[in-house]
């Protein structure tokens, strides 16, 4: 049905609508990203509109290979030697000062620019037969659920893109690990779905702050690092199971809003069981499905109208630290 209110193109057009400053919503391994001409201010100016994005919030430029980062930094320190050889392509950006030709507008004023090589193989082909690097945020309102299959870009963003290049359902489903490397110690802005301890393997020292910010709310760690964000529509209630009383709370809860007619959804790792109009259990073991699942989940409960999802915290543990961190921010009340 989304065929119908958006065109699905091709790589070839695709890249033409790029060249000639257009939206093109592209797959890469992570989610879909909503791709302009990063070196094209006007451009990348669409990307912040039709997103609602603060011009706060910077923007990752994805491109074809090292040599391809290299030429939209200053330095390129050891540590991004050793960590594009290790993840590049793949679901890794790294944040290193910027040369003058990236526009202020892609780096929300910073003097520092995220960089990416995506595995996708329409991404990469993408970026190769532009020859452009390509500013790509995911393709999704700001502040909503990321898309990792074409019809959630659609649904989220319509008539504001030129096109999609339709790839199916991406193969990770989480953002992009991002690591700025602009300081005096590498440090992790945000996790994604290669692990902390893999990085650090051979990042070396890697300064991991935790989520302070959606806590407490304090002031920004680092730009784009806003409290509420991957949100779905409904509210999502995060439950620790391990605690009888919350439990028990909880199942009364959903009983009454069920009894009000509201609809309610739960999804758990096994220990938090719910009546409700749609359960999920997802695999403790496994945080790999989890991340590659659980944004089509909460798209899915959205469609369907939930108006509460009850989901069980993940466990502890750093293979978790991403999921975590994304479940966290999008149960930050809008
Ligand atoms: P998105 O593309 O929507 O997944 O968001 C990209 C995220 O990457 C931003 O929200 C920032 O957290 C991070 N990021 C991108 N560029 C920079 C930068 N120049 N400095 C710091 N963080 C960045
Ligand atoms: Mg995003």
């Amino acid at each position: 049905m989304y065929r119908g209110c958006v065109k699905i193109v091709s790589v070839q057009r695709a890249a033409e609508l790029l060249r000639a400053g257009g939206l093109v919503a592209f797959p890469t391994e992570t989610v879909y990203g909503l791709g302009a001409n990063a070196l094209d201010p006007l451009a990348v100016r669409r990307i912040f509109a039709a997103k609602g994005r603060p011009p706060t919030n910077p923007l990752i430029v994805h491109v074809a290979d090292v040599a391809a980062a290299r030429a939209l930094v200053r330095v390129w320190p050891p540590a991004a030697q050793r960590l594009a050889d290790a993840f590049w392509p793949g679901p890794l950006t790294l944040v290193l000062p910027k040369q003058p030709q990236v526009p202020d507008i892609v780096t929300a004023g910073l003097d520092a620019v995220g960089v990416r090589v995506p595995s996708h193989p329409l991404a990469q082909e993408l970026l190769r037969s532009t020859g452009l690097p390509i500013a790509a945020p995911s393709a999704n309102r700001s502040t909503e659920l990321s898309p990792t299959r074409p019809e959630h870009v659609a649904r989220s963003l319509g008539s504001a893109l030129d096109g999609i290049v339709d790839g199916g359902p991406t193969a990770l489903g989480l953002e992009s690990a991002v690591i700025d490397l602009t300081g005096a110690e590498p440090r992790l802005l945000r996790p994604g779905s290669l692990d902390l301890d893999r990085l650090r393997e051979v990042c070396g020292p890697l300064r991991w702050e935790g989520n302070v910010i959606a806590r407490k709310g304090e002031a920004q760690l680092a730009p784009g690092m806003m409290e509420r964000h991957y949100a779905p529509r409904a509210q999502l209630v995060l439950v620790d199971a391990d605690d009888p009383a919350q439990l028990e709370a909880i199942k009364k809860d959903s009983q009454s809003l069920r009894a009000r007619g509201r609809k309610v959804g739960c999804l758990g790792f096994g220990v938090l069981q719910l009546k409700a109009d749609w359960t999920h259990a997802f695999d403790p073991q496994d945080p790999e499905t989890v991340g590659r699942e659980l944004y089509a989940r909460l798209h899915e409960l959205d469609e369907r109208g939930a108006d509460v999802i009850y989901m069980e915290r993940p466990p502890a543990g750093n293979r978790w630290l991403a999921i975590r961190d994304r479940l966290q921010r999008a149960s930050v009340k809008g």
